[in-house]
């Protein structure tokens, strides 16, 4: 990762919780730009280049934060934190199917935020791979190097997530690896999310890559690739 954090656009209607991310992202040296509606939120992206969003689910527009994920995905690849009710799985679910990286649920600790942060900056960064090569699994190739999948030569939008849960797969082809062993391999080992997390982004990697997949369920398990 460069030494320059860069700036990060917090998307959040609630100015103590705004205030607060805030605080904590500028005290670990990220320039920090606020919006409080979906809108300005989008304006805001369109016009930094931010390298990350934190997105609050519940915003007051007619568009709410699922909306804005939806929005962000389809014309940028910047890496989303959502920031969800703790009773609302549906919008983490959904959160995460929609191309968010990563969840927090409120109330959170602002330092786990910024870890989080800090974890999805740091994987997403191209140059950390650099010389890695590409792996090949049929007509899908995973280019490490330029952080690229393509199928039969073009390329296919993902989000890092499912990137980097793709790369592990192929990085341990013809083995069955379980739930948790993807989860610490890809979202890291202190992640505290549920397996259902990896079924919605091998879901996505399905739906992105067909038939050209050849990646299995192993019933009770786990995943294998190849
Ligand atoms: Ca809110």
């Amino acid at each position: 990762m460069s030494d320059e954090p860069g700036t990060i656009v917090v998307i959040e209607d609630d100015p103590n919780i705004a205030d607060l991310v805030d605080m904590y992202l500028r005290r670990d040296g990220f320039r920090v730009i606020q919006a409080s509606t979906a809108k300005a939120g989008l304006e805001a992206v369109a016009r930094e280049h931010p390298r990350l969003v934190v997105l609050d689910i519940g915003l007051p527009d007619r568009m709410d934060g699922l909306e804005v994920c939806r929005t962000l995905r389809a014309t940028s690849d910047v890496p989303v934190v959502i920031l969800t009710a703790r009773d609302a799985e549906v919008d983490r679910i959904l959160g995460l199917e929609l191309g968010a990286d990563d969840y927090v649920t409120k109330p959170f600790s602002p330092r786990e935020l910024v870890a989080r942060v800090r974890a999805i900056l740091r994987r997403s960064e191209p140059s950390a791979r650099s010389g890695a090569g590409t792996l090949r699994i049929g007509d899908v190739e995973v280019d490490l190097d330029r952080h690229e999948i393509r199928l039969a030569g073009d390329v296919v939008a993902f989000t890092t997530r499912e990137f980097d849960l793709l790369a592990c797969l192929a990085d341990n082809e013809g083995l069955v690896l379980s739930r948790r062993q993807l989860l610490d391999g890809v979202w890291g080992a202190d992640w505290v999310g549920d397996d259902r997390t990896v079924d919605v982004h091998v879901r996505q990697l399905r739906k992105k890559l067909g038939g050209a997949l050849p990646l299995t369920t192993v019933w009770g398990v786990g995943y294998r690739l190849g």
